[in-house]
């Protein structure tokens, strides 16, 4: 069972991060808010090195922690780390050179071949397609094989980290006839002749991110980038779901973004009520609680809430338990609650919370998107129904 106490390791990373948050984050949230596209170079020391993919791989085969039983936590130990810098910021940390989510997709679907390779290169994942969002069986990309290379065509948009990534994971169908079973996923490196990137959007939040958009026309890439199995599965669904498992792990991931920027505004909006006379008191009986404290309890409450499914959902992930549902779970409750929680600190702040000398404004305006990349709320609340209910997708959609 899951054990809520954290290993001493894990506790003094967290510590560790929290400190690298404060200072190397903060004082630059706003400057790259306001610098759209800019190239946050202060990220450039925590860049991902090569070996690190290794260290993990290794550490997977060391016991489990004395004080907590827990095996060695890949997973958990990410969300952890990952909750600290998103307090600090979250468009940074998802800007850190080589932590992209086509990282992730390598690292959960990848042969050993492919992560020696790649698993070093900063690496972006591009699905959405102007015609492919939620739905992501409808995209039209194609990858045909002629010899001993894949030519790929199509469009891809809101690609995050399109302009400083060097490789993309990029997902197309090598059979528009078969429908999801199809779907493949392709590692592009960048500077490939045919992958154009064609603009970098202008956004209302996340704005330290470089959001694009890519077309690729007749992009030869070799036979051997393709992620998974090259066959068509006979059963409709069974080569989607290899490529589906990346989100069992990144949408934890995203859930935990919302728990660290709401975090950040609760902290921030208790140093201002504090401020302005008014205690925390745990103890109070719920009848005398004003208000402002009642509202922001409740926020509490809804914080640990995600942080508890967030958490579930990575220990299972480590422990090898199929996840799908609450990796679901977790990003829309996190995800919905994020967008809330900024929100009413906002409400609570009054014209702190409006003004951009304080970061709340930004960190609502940052917790939207949480709500919307890697499947909007209502998706996951269908990914959520259709696994309590065993319904397929085309039975409930
Ligand atoms: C800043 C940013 C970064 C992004 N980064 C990436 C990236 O790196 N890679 C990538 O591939 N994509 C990325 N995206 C795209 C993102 O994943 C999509 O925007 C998202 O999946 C939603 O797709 P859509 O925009 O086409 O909306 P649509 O699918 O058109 O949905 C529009 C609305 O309809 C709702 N809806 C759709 N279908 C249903 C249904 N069956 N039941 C109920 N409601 C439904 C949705 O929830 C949503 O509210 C990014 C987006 C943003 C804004």
């Amino acid at each position: 069972m899951i054990n809520l106490v954290l290993p001493e390791s894990l506790e003094k990373m967290r510590s560790d991060i929290k400190a690298i948050a404060f200072s190397l984050l903060r004082p630059i949230a706003r400057k790259y808010d306001e610098a759209e596209h800019v190239t946050p170079v202060e990220l450039e020391v925590l860049r991902r090195r090569p070996s690190e993919g290794k260290k993990n791989k290794k550490d997977k085969k060391t016991p489990p922690e004395k004080d907590t039983g827990m095996l060695p936590s890949t997973n958990l130990a990410t969300i952890i780390a990952l909750e600290e810098m998103c307090w600090g910021d979250v468009p940074l940390t998802s800007s850190i050179p080589g932590y992209g989510i086509g990282n992730a997709a390598i690292a959960a679907v990848g042969t050993e071949e492919q992560k020696e390779k790649f698993g070093g290169k900063y690496t972006a994942f591009a699905i959405t397609e102007p015609g492919a969002g939620s739905d992501t069986g409808s995209l039209v990309t194609t990858a045909v094989l002629d010899g001993d290379e894949w030519v790929l065509n199509g469009e891809k948009i809101f690609v995050s980290a399109a302009e400083r990534c060097e490789a993309i994971v990029v997902w197309a169908t090598i059979d528009p006839s078969a429908g999801k079973a199809g779907i493949k996923s392709f590692i592009v490196e960048k500077g490939t002749p045919g992958l154009t990137l064609d603009h970098l959007e202008r956004k209302m939040g996340f704005k330290a991110s470089d959001t694009g958009a890519f077309v690729i026309k007749d992009c030869r890439i070799p036979r051997e980038n393709i992620l998974g199995d090259p066959e068509i599965k006979k059963s409709k669904t069974e080569g989607f779901r290899g490529v589906m498992k990346t989100f069992d792990n990144t949408r934890p991931i995203v859930a935990t973004q919302s728990v660290g920027v709401s975090r950040a505004a609760l902290d921030f909006t208790k140093e201002k009520i504090e401020e302005d006379g008014v205690r925390l008191d745990y103890n109070q009986s719920p009848n005398s609680l004003s208000s402002v404290e009642k509202e922001y309890y409740l926020m509490e409450a809804h914080l640990e809430a995600m942080r508890l499914l967030i958490w579930r959902a990575a220990w299972m992930a480590d422990n090898d338990q199929f996840n799908t549902l609450e990796a679901s779970m977790s990003k829309a409750k996190a995800g919905r609650y994020g967008t809330l929680i900024t929100q009413k600190c906002c409400d609570i702040l009054g014209p702190l919370g409006f003004s951009e000398e304080y970061l709340p404004e930004k960190w609502m305006r940052d917790a939207k998107v949480m709500d919307i990349f890697e499947g909007t709320g209502q998706i996951q609340h269908l990914i959520v129904a259709r696994n309590i209910m065993k319904l397929s997708s085309r039975e409930l959609r």
